[in-house]
């Protein structure tokens, strides 16, 4: 069985998110959608909400299962028995980001990294982007899920 776990903030998630999901579905049995917990980082939605918009945007999605994890995702992908880990990547600042995780996370852990690349209509969107215009109270309906923009 083909799995892999996307981890990653949703804080809140994107349709840059969403495009990556949706086409790597036809790739793998099952997706874990994987919110890291890190109890330094200040997030703008609780980690409740970020599970809920995951789950409200995913529902009726049979291979897609959602959860949160601490600690080294390659660690969680063993406890998940999942061989891969999905990445969708933006610019040359994912890139080299994503390289040198991707290449420690294949040498102590075996776990190989699939990335995609971003869609011409959503390579531009970003969580941060989105948090910025929500702050100054501005729309995000075309950047975002229904899920977080009828928050
Ligand atoms: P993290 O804090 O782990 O970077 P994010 O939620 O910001 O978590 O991103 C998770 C993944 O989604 C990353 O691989 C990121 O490159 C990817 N991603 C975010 N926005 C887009 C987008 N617009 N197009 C493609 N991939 C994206």
């Amino acid at each position: 069985m083909k799995k892999a776990v996307f981890p990653g903030s949703f804080d809140p998630i994107t349709l840059g998110h969403c495009d990556i999901i949706k086409r790597a579905l036809p790739l793998f049995d099952e997706i874990v959608l994987a919110i890291g917990v890190n109890s330094s980082k200040k997030y703008m939605f609780s980690l409740e909400e970020r599970i809920a918009f995951l789950k409200e945007t995913f529902k009726g999605e049979s291979k897609i299962t959602i959860t949160k994890y601490q600690g080294l995702t390659v660690d969680f992908c063993k406890k998940e028995q999942a061989s891969f880990i999905l990445r969708g990547l933006r610019n040359p600042a994912d890139f080299e980001f994503e390289k040198a995780i991707a290449q420690t996370n294949r040498l102590i852990a075996g776990v190989d990294t699939v990335f995609l690349l971003t869609s011409a209509d959503t390579s531009y969107i970003s969580s941060s982007i989105v948090r910025d215009i929500l702050r100054n109270n501005g729309d995000v309906s075309l950047l975002v899920p229904d899920a977080v923009s009828k928050q």
